[in-house]
């Protein structure tokens, strides 16, 4: 198993496993070998956009 952002060999790390919600089930969202990975991967993803009702860089 790779890690899903740098796709290093996660064998060599403990792993973090990301799991998400669909449909009332949860499902694998991403395997990383570490936290670094993990918070790198959801900036380029662009998962926290639209977390905040009204958030904005100029405040
Ligand atoms: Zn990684």
């Amino acid at each position: 198993m790779e890690c899903t952002y740098c796709g290093s060999d996660l064998a060599h790390y403990d792993p973090v496993f990301v799991e998400k919600t669909a449909d009332g089930e949860r499902v694998p969202a991403g395997a990383f070998c570490n936290y670094a990975c993990l918070d790198a991967h959801i900036d380029d993803a662009e998962l926290t956009y639209g977390a905040a009702c009204q958030w904005s860089p100029d405040e």
